[in-house]
């Protein structure tokens, strides 16, 4: 689209936008939800129809206390934000994205204002849309509780004097051999390519189009094999997630996905606690190497899963491995929730993100471009969203620990290239019960224990001994 179409775009959306609120706050459904949800088929809260009453009342609770002029605006900004956000990360110039976001904070705070129960925080407000009932506090206390681990690791790593050679990552492997290979391996973790596809986009990610109709689309670079191979097992993972959703529920709560941060668990369960561990590459070697050709051929296995496990502090979180990751994710959860409360002025974001990044992770971005222009959420209003991620690396950890305990020697299975154990404890713990459970229920249910940091901690510090050898 022409830089100059888009205020019309921003009326179009916003009109959109304020129609489905109208739609959504209809009196009627009002009265609807309120008979439902006094009749015996709100009963049981974990049921198919009490968790449809419950979850489209409290949907239906929250829409009412937005105006639609409210909403409009809120469109109009966030489609506003992403235009100006592209020109202005093009131009590595924050001040032209500034005064929108400066808007987009001051809509969100009142947004938040008005959708806080009397136990909430306005932050809470907002990442009750994306994570139905977590609490900012809870959330702090968790990554408070992880934070100084992945800085002590991060620490020892950097002082390691055998670190894996990551050179082999960057050796040319043509984009239709990797292609191959990425497909084969979702293929192999169950995703379903009669009810999917797996394509190619810019921007990797997920969407479903229908009950049987789920779309991966991931990026291959020429000369960075971890771009296309595990953006495509990141991608699968939120696939077979989907695809585990009970289909005669298609669009309704017990059909839907519990939250953003069970969503993201599967993703990263599948992409780094199977897709980079030893017994799946066991497996996945051979067929590695002869799709690979050359490029891999004077490699020994271990080698190379050393090379997929490298570690170092960066700038980019998209491409941050597994131990630095969660400290970009935490840079961000705090600079938001001071943005929200005023306690951070937009003028100041670029330094305050700038010293954060040299503070925790001892590099500064040389530009916006790497510093706090590189994320689009905040331009898209995603606020209260980036918790999640992390979120879903600690949720992965648990989940893979109790699923150690119940599975039998998961281990043993991927080094023979069976993975439907797995999936199917996946689809029977988390995916068949969709929005029946709410996503601390799923995880006490499945683990036996409230969200903890320890085994993520665990593993990575298990993980990182050895590819580190520390
Ligand atoms: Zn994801």
């Amino acid at each position: 689209m022409p830089i100059e179409g888009g205020n019309f775009r921003a009326d179009q959306v916003s009109l959109l936008a304020g129609t489905i609120h109208q739609r959504c706050t209809d009196p009627r459904l009002g009265e609807w939800l309120e008979v439902l949800a006094d009749s015996s088929l709100a009963d049981d809260p974990h049921s198919d129809p009490g968790a449809t009453i419950s979850r489209l009342h409290r949907d239906y609770k929250r829409a009412c206390r937005l105006t639609t002029e409210l909403v409009e605006a809120m469109s109009r900004a966030t489609v506003i934000g992403q235009q100006r956000w592209e020109v202005a990360r093009h131009d590595q110039n924050f001040s032209h994205f500034k005064p929108a976001l400066a808007e987009i904070f001051r809509l969100k705070r009142e947004i938040a204002s008005r959708l806080a129960e009397p136990d909430q925080s306005r932050y809470d407000a907002l990442l009750d849309e994306y994570e139905p009932n977590a609490k900012a506090s809870e959330i702090r206390q968790v990554f408070n509780d992880l934070r100084p681990h992945l800085v002590q690791l991060s620490q020892q790593i950097l002082d390691a004097r055998h670190p894996p050679n990551e050179r082999i990552l960057q050796r040319k492997a043509a984009k239709e051999s990797q292609r191959k290979l990425s497909e084969l391996a979702a293929q192999r973790i169950g995703f379903d390519f009669q009810r999917g596809r797996l394509d190619q986009t810019t921007h990797p990610f997920c969407t479903t189009l229908g009950p049987s109709d789920c779309r991966i689309l991931t990026r291959y670079q020429e000369k960075w094999l971890p771009a296309g191979l595990f953006g495509t097992l990141h991608e699968a993972g939120h696939g077979l997630y989907e695809q585990g959703l009970r289909q005669d529920w298609y669009g309704l709560p017990p059909g839907s996905y519990a939250s953003l941060g069970i969503h993201e668990s599967q993703s990263r369960l599948w992409e780094n606690l199977v897709g980079r561990s030893y017994p799946f590459w066991q497996h996945f070697w051979p067929e590695t190497r002869s799709i690979l050709g050359k490029t891999v051929q004077d490699l020994s296995l271990y080698e190379f899963w050393r090379s997929i496990n490298t570690s170092r502090p960066s700038l980019i979180r998209v491409e941050a491995d597994e131990v630095t990751y969660n400290l970009h994710i935490i840079i961000r959860f705090d600079l938001e929730q001071a943005l929200l409360e005023n306690e951070l002025s937009v003028d100041d974001l670029p330094d305050a993100w700038a010293d954060r990044y040299e503070s925790d992770l001892q590099i500064r971005p040389p530009s916006v471009r790497e510093g706090v222009l590189q994320d689009v959420h905040w331009s898209a209003g995603l606020i209260g969203y980036f918790p999640t991620y992390t979120l879903g690396n600690l949720i992965a950890s648990q989940l893979l620990t109790a699923a150690r305990d119940q599975v039998g020697d998961l281990d043993a299975q991927w080094r023979v290239g069976e993975f439907s154990p797995l999936l199917d404890w996946l689809r029977a713990q988390i995916h068949r019960h969709g929005q029946c459970y709410s996503a601390d229920e799923l995880i006490h249910k499945a683990t036996g224990k409230p969200l903890s940091s320890a085994p993520l901690v665990q593993h990575l510090r298990t993980k990182y001994a050895e590819v580190y050898r520390l």
